[in-house]
């Protein structure tokens, strides 16, 4: 294969370059390394591919030299920015024919820019969103959503699957990020709802370990809550019949004051709280708590 041999690129199918070892870049070339692949590697912190290049993956001494080896680079990086950061200096001829497979986190707009930065420079990019953590990777179920040319995620498929299923959503390469921030959106809020629920639980001398039987059934049984309401939302009904806004109101006026009678910050419940409460302004006491979706809508 000679990957490794005479610096020039190699478009087989199992050889790839992976720019960035934060946790989610080492497994990512770890999973690579279990199946056999010959894998290049470049990190702004040399040390991290210390574990790596003991299994046989291979440090390059610049970027410009790991971007040389393989057609096939993956990027894992904090965010976009830090690719710019990363290939500072390095000439644009150097990208020509590379599929960047950029798996790190960003915006949709930052996706499609660098989309555009990639393409000035005569390579491809594909924009992915990771949706599971590193330890997940190369498991089943793990999946990753895609977006960028579909000949790119067809002709390195295989490669792409070493990781994650591919979750392809279209040519667009802002839609990868996007379906990824919406995600986000959902993950972020109800992680941080567990860590509320812990911290009143703790000021009544219970552990994260007691909440987290009823917390996991909660969320487990979100699921058929957001399938009754996605309909409904998506026909823009907001019929009280099942549930009310002013019964919302008052539920989370509840969860607020056992949170600041317990002492305990009330940043969450307040927020759902102000919602609410324009929600109630607006006319909507006798409407379903998802009239509240049309509040929070761009406005037009
Ligand atoms: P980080 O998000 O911390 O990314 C670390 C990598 O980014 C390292 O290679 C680091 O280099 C590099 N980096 C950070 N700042 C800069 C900079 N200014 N210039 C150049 N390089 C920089 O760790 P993860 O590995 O956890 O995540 C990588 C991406 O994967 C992120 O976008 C994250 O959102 C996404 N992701 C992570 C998941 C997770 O559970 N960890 C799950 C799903 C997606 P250095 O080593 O030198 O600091």
């Amino acid at each position: 294969m000679g990957a490794h041999t005479n610096g020039t690129s190699n478009g087989t199918s199992n050889s790839v370059t992976v720019i960035g070892l934060g946790p989610m870049g080492q497994a990512m070339a770890a999973a690579y390394l279990d199946q056999g692949y010959e894998v290049t590697l470049w990190n702004r912190t040399p040390s991290r591919a210390a574990d790596l290049v003991g299994r046989g993956a291979v440090l390059a001494p610049t970027v410009e030299a790991a971007l040389a080896v393989n057609e096939l680079v993956v990027l894992s990086l904090i965010d976009y920015d830090a690719m710019y950061t990363t290939f500072a200096g390095v000439p644009d001829t150097a990208f020509a024919g590379r599929v960047l497979v950029n798996l790190s986190s960003d915006t949709p707009d930052k996706a499609r820019a660098a989309a555009a930065w990639v393409a000035e420079r005569g390579a491809v990019q594909l924009t992915g969103g990771v949706t599971v953590p590193p330890y997940e990777l190369a498991k089943p179920g793990a999946s990753t959503f895609y977006s960028g040319p579909a000949e790119a995620v067809e002709a390195h498929r295989a490669a792409l699957e070493v990781l994650t299923a591919v979750d392809y959503k279209g040519a667009d390469p802002g839609l990868a990020a996007l379906h990824y921030q919406l995600g986000m959106t959902v993950f972020w809020t109800a992680m941080l709802s567990f860590w509320q629920a812990v911290a009143m639980a703790e000021a009544h001398g219970l552990s994260a370990a007691d909440v987290l039987p009823h917390s996991d059934a909660t969320l487990t049984g979100m699921g058929s809550f957001l399938e009754f309401y996605a309909k409904r939302v998506d026909a823009g009904d907001h019929t009280g019949d099942v549930d009310r806004l002013a019964m919302a109101r008052a539920s989370v006026d509840h969860v607020l004051h056992t949170a600041s009678d317990a002492g305990v910050d009330t940043t969450l419940p307040g927020a759902v709280l102000a919602l609410i409460e324009r929600g109630m302004d607006a006319g909507h006491g006798a409407d379903s708590f998802s009239s509240l979706v049309e509040l929070m809508k761009r406005q037009r």
